[in-house]
């Protein structure tokens, strides 16, 4: 058994994509050819954002808006420690601080009451807090309307970190769509994913995506060779365009299937884990299908006994990213973020893709329930 079945999806677009290939082959356009135009009208028009520009990947997706608004030395980003570990890294690359808050204990989403006295705490401390970049954890948005209300109060601008929950929605509104920009990846095991790397932003400011055009090719101005700011290569490739555009044709329907797929693990294993919690207006792109084991030692029991059965399982994430090395110098200790803390020693992941067989998904519940 598979954790993320890429295979069995690929046999359903096989032939449409070859052909596809095959023109891109023949057009000798490898790099931001016309499938990547074609691919960036359909995200627009499917997240419901004004522009959409594709990248390179996920990681470049959350970097090119820091880059594009000036965030630098000085100045600090709210994120959750829950979280992988680029939304806080790209941060730390523009040469700005992360300053963490911790996730709320049901969603797994940044707490937006914790947001302000965050804020208060890193002024006192020197920094400029310009901006908060919620994650969609697992698929499921953050609670934007309250995120809005502290951002807007403190004058803070919204990157939302959508690289989970491409598909997933608020109060019928789609992930990307959220605050200044949203940033998704198609990292091949994400919900929509290509064949290697890739990632877009989503903006409904005209003046901005002109900039993150400009950064993705350099900083460049009227051309490639006149460099109006500092930018980055952060271009997607044709090929990898056309397979999105193949994978966006089923998307809707894969999403129905993940959907169907958590109902009738949710249903099993309510009385033996904590199940996931989708809100009320909230639909989930399921990336991760995580729940949450009683303690440390019944994890551990749980996911030996689905190993010995051949089933994989995973936990997303072990050490919260202010517990990481890479993050000492931030000065955060244990303790600090309960929450987080807490779930990073409980939670572990199922298998979760459209492809998952129903005896499948029967046997791993049987392997959970005895
Ligand atoms: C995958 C992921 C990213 C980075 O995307 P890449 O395409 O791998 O660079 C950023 N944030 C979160 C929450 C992710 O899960």
């Amino acid at each position: 058994m598979q954790f993320i079945d890429l295979l069995s999806q690929k046999d359903r677009i096989r032939t449409a994509l070859l052909h596809r290939i095959e023109s891109i082959l023949d057009s000798g356009h490898f790099i931001m050819g016309q499938e990547v135009t074609e691919l960036e009208s359909r995200l627009a028009t499917y997240v419901g954002s004004r522009y959409c520009v594709s990248c390179s990947s996920g990681t470049d997706a959350l970097l090119m808006p820091l880059l594009a608004k000036g965030i630098g030395p000085g100045d600090c980003v709210i994120t959750t420690p829950f979280t992988f570990v680029a939304t806080a890294e790209v941060i730390n690359l523009v040469g700005a601080t992360p300053v963490f808050v911790d996730v709320c204990p049901d969603t797994f989403n940044i707490n937006p009451e914790l947001i302000g006295r965050a804020v208060e705490e890193a002024v006192e401390q020197g920094m400029k807090p310009k901006a908060i970049i919620p994650v969609d954890l697992f698929g499921q948005p953050a609670d934007y309307t309250r995120i809005e209300a502290v951002a807007d109060a403190y004058k803070l601008w919204i990157l939302e970190d959508a690289a989970q929950s491409f598909g997933g929605s608020f109060k019928g509104r789609k992930a990307g769509s959220f605050g200044l920009a949203g940033a998704t990846s198609f990292f091949p095991a994400k919900p929509l994913g290509c064949y290697g790397d890739g990632g877009a932003i989503f903006t409904d400011d005209e003046e901005f995506d002109s900039v993150l055009r400009s950064i993705r090719v350099h900083g460049s101005g009227v051309d490639k060779y006149s460099n109006d700011r500092i930018g980055i290569n952060g271009r997607l490739d044709s090929i990898q365009a056309a397979v999105l555009l193949e994978k966006l044709t089923i998307f809707d329907e894969e999403l129905q299937v993940r959907q169907n797929i958590a109902d009738f693990y949710s249903n099993r294993l309510q009385y033996k884990v904590v199940v996931p919690l989708i809100q009320e207006h909230y639909t989930s792109a399921w990336a991760q299908y995580s729940v949450l084991a009683a303690s440390c030692e019944e994890r551990e029991h749980l996911m030996q006994a689905l190993q010995k059965d051949g089933i994989p399982s995973m936990i997303y994430y072990k050490i919260p990213l202010h517990l990481q090395k890479a993050y000492s110098s931030l000065g955060y200790k244990a303790g600090d973020f309960p929450v987080s803390e807490d779930l990073s020693t409980r939670i572990f992941a199922l298998p979760m893709h459209p492809y998952l067989k129903e005896e499948e998904i029967e046997r791993i519940c049987a392997v959970l329930l005895v």
